[in-house]
């Protein structure tokens, strides 16, 4: 017998992959040129150059056995150095090579953080709306609750209030993800202080650690020159999974890295649930060339420019057109509210346009839909007006 969960899971492909599929095929009818497809989250900037030049730089220089062969568990030791310079040279924190894990992109590293964590009867708290592969990793993949704080549509930060209903002995770790898919908010310094406050509370309370995971493939895709907190300088017990995928337009590469702070309870221990819950996956190592790539381009970063050209045009087109947007202030997605109460019907609707979009019931927020704009601007300029006919059909 099978395990029927995962037979499942494989079976369902997730709306988002639908939707991408049926762009595909619509392709063949009318032409690549004229679909819109606003669904993935694929980066379409190119991978800076620098990150190709180092590439071919460590295939002609390193022995092929080394390049190629199997790195400690953990990664190799001058990559987590070189990376945990450049991360406190940038954001004024103090880590070793000792708090640095490398993994399989952020999607390993949110896993491994739960199955790190987890014993019988946890649960971990999301915020809506939020990346739909967490219920998956928690639920099936370690065996925990998934618990859903409903969004607060006025902002996007986190509604405090639904937080504190749910918060209880059986939490083991709040997950955060700023910049946010698929809202685009950033949590302010506030916001991330009022939670370290809440949590320290509440661990006092409850006698146990309740971790913050804080998910931050989005870090540095930010704009307008909004400060991002990094959380580990506000609360001890917080994991940070980061990857490149975004950064770097690497999302098929998959590299990125946990820290774990030296101040986090029983750190060493925790670290080991690292490498623990790394090794009970199957990841064995991060793939070896691009940890020596992230290793020289830590610091580098695609040309985020073209998706705050994006967000600006659709952020000022679609609110002219009366759309109600929370304006985001990171990641590549805008996050509208649908103009009619079923956004399953509006994205529907939008398909006669061939303007493809994601419902928000995905992201655990129904009524609101996702536009993912890293795609050419040429696209988003030849959007628009598709945008404001389907709102004309609205009486917009
Ligand atoms: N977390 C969030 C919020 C994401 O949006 C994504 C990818 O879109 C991931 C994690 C997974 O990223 P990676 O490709 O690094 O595994």
């Amino acid at each position: 017998m099978l395990a029927e969960a995962m037979v499942e899971l494989g079976k369902k492909r997730s709306t988002i992959r639908e939707i991408f599929e049926y762009g595909n095929q619509r392709a063949k009818v009318v032409g690549r040129e004229n679909i819109f497809d606003f669904s993935i989250g694929n980066p379409n900037v190119p991978t800076p150059e620098i990150v190709t030049n180092t590439l071919l730089d460590i295939i002609a220089k390193e022995n092929p056995a080394v390049l190629h062969g199997y790195t400690s568990a953990q990664g190799a030791d001058f990559v987590r150095e070189e990376i945990s310079v450049s991360v406190n040279r940038r954001f004024g924190t103090n880590f070793t090579k000792d708090n640095f894990y490398m993994t399989v992109g952020a999607a390993a590293a949110i896993s491994i953080c739960f199955k790190a964590l987890t014993v019988p009867g946890d649960e971990f708290i999301v915020f809506a709306p939020f990346f739909p592969e967490y219920a998956c990793f928690i639920e099936k993949g370690a065996g925990a609750k998934c618990v859903t704080v409903p969004a607060d549509t006025q902002t996007f930060q986190i509604n405090f209030e639904e937080l504190e209903k749910r918060l209880n002995e059986h939490t083991k770790g709040v997950v955060i993800n700023s910049p946010n898919n698929p809202s685009g908010a950033v949590y302010s310094e506030e916001t991330i202080l009022r939670l370290a406050r809440l949590l320290s509370e509440k661990e006092a309370e409850y006698g146990h650690a309740i971790y913050l995971i804080s998910d931050e493939p989005y870090r540095e895709i930010a704009y307008d020159g909004i400060e991002i907190p990094y959380v580990t300088k506000y609360y001890k017990n917080t994991f940070v999974c980061y990857s490149y995928s975004k950064s770097l337009s690497l999302p098929g590469e998959r590299i990125g890295y946990i820290v774990v702070p030296s101040e986090m309870e029983d750190w060493r221990d925790a670290y080991a649930a690292v490498c623990g819950a790394g090794r009970i996956l199957g990841y064995v190592n991060a793939p070896s060339l691009f940890q020596r790539v992230a290793a020289v381009c830590a610091a580098e970063t695609s040309d985020i420019s073209v998706y705050q050209k994006n967000r600006d045009l659709l952020y000022e087109g679609l609110t002219s057109y009366g759309y109600t947007v929370v304006k985001p202030q990171g990641a590549f997605y805008l996050f509208p509210q649908a103009l009619e109460a079923d956004e399953k019907a509006f994205c529907e609707r939008a398909k006669k346009y061939d303007l493809l979009l994601v419902p928000g019931t995905d992201f655990g927020c129904p009524g609101f839909l996702r536009v993912s704009y890293c795609v050419t601007t040429a696209q988003v300029e030849r959007a628009l007006p598709l945008f404001k006919k389907l709102a004309g059909e609205y009486g917009k």
